[in-house]
């Protein structure tokens, strides 16, 4: 990246989904993704170039005494390197990492998310999974998949396994989808569990 990242935003928040709900996070949006997926409701595209010392500084600002980042994107391993990473660690923080898991990581991440898009519908790119393992498997649920791919993702190596009802736009559509992931994760005790975002239940970024 010669030195350079493209930040589409860095704001300060709490985590809204999965293992680490509720807990202050810096997020460090990076811009772009190597998929589209048509649920996609991040506004990642826009950018503003900035070197691995203005991220720190603007993470200091937004974040305090918080020492706990989450990248996310858009995807993030398209720009994360080793040296943004060592600049974070030098710097005390703890590195989350929010992925498609299509590419491959650096290595020295705190944690890793991987939230599968492979059996997204209608979807444009590579979805397939290369990374192997995770901390969290987060998949995105849309009241649909087939009960053998659900099968296949909690076999995914990660220490926690979660399931997250599709966000559709539309209230009555979302209430169908909620029941039928709680239905699945009671038809599965000790396999799945719910995740939501907290973050847009709360009104929060
Ligand atoms: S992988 Fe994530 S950021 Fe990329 S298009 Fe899909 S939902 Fe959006």
């Amino acid at each position: 990246m010669n030195g350079r990242y493209r930040v589409n935003e860095i704001f300060y928040s709490l985590q809204g989904e999965g293992y680490w709900t509720g807990t202050p996070m810096v997020f460090v949006r990076l811009s772009g993704c190597n998929l589209q997926c048509p649920f996609c409701d991040t506004a990642h595209f826009s950018f503003t170039e900035m070197s691995a010392d203005e991220i720190l500084s603007a993470v200091r600002a937004q974040g305090g005494a918080c020492r706990r980042i989450c990248l996310t994107g858009g995807e993030p391993s398209l720009q994360l390197d080793e040296a943004l990473l060592s600049a974070f660690h030098t710097a005390g923080y703890s590195i989350h990492m929010e992925t498609n898991g299509t590419r491959p990581l650096p290595a020295g991440l705190d944690w890793v998310t991987v939230s599968p898009k492979e059996d997204v519908p209608g979807l444009t790119g590579n979805g397939r999974v290369v990374l192997e393992r995770a901390d969290e498997l987060k998949l995105v649920f849309d009241g649909t998949m087939a009960d053998h791919r659900l099968a296949h993702w909690t076999s995914f190596p990660a220490a926690w396994h979660f399931l997250q009802p599709c966000d559709t736009g539309q209230p009555e559509q979302n209430l169908a989808v909620l029941q039928e992931t709680i239905r699945h994760i009671q038809s599965h005790p000790g396999v799945w569990r719910l995740s939501l975002q907290t973050h847009k239940l709360l009104g929060i970024r």
